[in-house]
């Protein structure tokens, strides 16, 4: 079989199959990132976090024209995104890059710049990587580290019919940039993700780096539930389209699930909008437009192998 026709998510499934065996694993495949509780820490409030996330030269990027220094910063940053979904805070970081012959050294020494530089800033450590050769392309692996107060912790699978679905920011920004360049990482929703798991109001969260619409298939699966989005609710970014918003990727923002009787305590704190709600799994995963028509949400977002 082709890897087109089963594409990314299709054979994340297929990994998946093998279940967590070990007792320490209490999320393996399947959320933003592991959870882990080592044996030394079952005493302790904290569940360890850990995630991982490659680039590719043009898969994700082009060399021509780009910023080393925002490269790495993004690198890093699609890190960071997933740990924030979890509701916790990264702490250590590993990097591999497999590096072409033809890139230069003031080149690494950029990327390296900017990733130390987002690093400095949410006080992450770098503590290990490889550092291998590449025929051709440019690729970034990064694994990251994190840790969670165990009762901030936030899935993907516990969202609930009933329950409301908030984003934050705007969606499509990146998408109607029609250039593949890195977007600036500013926009990693660390400081609101800790603050809307501190609140303990939200019943599941994930961030939105595959496009809304993904993002809230995902919760769908993994918590066993329905859903209704309502087009006329989301937030598109200054000229994107619906389609682009929807289905566009690459926002790093993050969507989340509140129970309805907590929406309102959260909304005074933490700048959101509601975008949809959560029905029963028999319900299925709806778009209703301005005219009350339900439509099928669309898969769509990127994904791997099938273009
Ligand atoms: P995200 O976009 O949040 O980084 P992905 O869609 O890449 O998440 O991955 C979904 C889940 O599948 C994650 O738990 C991830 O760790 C897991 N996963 C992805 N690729 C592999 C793989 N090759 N082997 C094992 N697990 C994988
Ligand atoms: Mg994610």
């Amino acid at each position: 079989m082709k890897l087109s026709q089963l594409g990314e998510f299709g054979l994340i499934d297929l990994i998946a199959l093998r279940e967590a065996k070990r007792s320490d694993t209490l999320v393996g495949i399947g959320d933003d990132a592991a959870v882990l509780c080592p044996k030394s820490k079952v005493q302790s409030q904290k569940y360890t976090l850990v995630t991982t996330d490659a680039l590719i030269e043009n898969v994700h990027f082009k060399r021509k024209g780009l910023s080393f220094f925002a490269l790495g910063q993004k690198a890093l940053a699609a890190n960071i995104s997933d740990i924030a979904a979890m509701g916790g805070v990264p702490t250590h970081a590993v990097i591999t890059i497999g590096l072409p012959r033809t890139i230069k050294v003031e080149q690494v020494k950029e990327f390296y710049r900017g990733l130390n530089h987002l690093a400095k800033k949410h006080k992450i450590d770098i503590i290990g990587g490889d550092t291998v050769a590449s025929p051709r392309e440019l690729v970034i692996s990064i694994t990251l580290l994190g840790e969670v107060e165990k009762e901030n912790l936030l899935l993907r699978s516990t969202a609930k019919p009933g329950d409301l679905i908030c984003v934050t920011g705007v969606f499509g920004g990146p998408a109607s940039q029609k250039y593949l360049i890195p977007h600036t990482p500013h926009l990693v929703r660390l400081t609101e993700a800790r603050f809307i798991a501190k609140a303990g109001l939200a019943s599941a969260m994930i961030d939105s780096s595959d496009g809304l619409a993904r993002s809230v298939l995902e919760i769908c699966k993994a918590s066993k539930v329905g859903a209704r989005i309502f087009e006329g609710c989301v937030p598109a970014a200054k000229g994107a389209t619906l389609d682009q918003a929807l289905y566009g990727g690459e926002e790093y923002e993050l969507v989340f699930t509140v129970p309805k009787s907590k929406v309102q305590s959260l909304k005074s704190k933490v700048k959101m909008t509601i975008v949809g709600e959560i029905v029963s799994s028999q319900q299925g995963v709806k778009l209703i437009d301005k005219h009350d028509k339900i439509k099928p949400l669309k898969s769509g977002g990127y994904e791997h192998f099938k273009r």
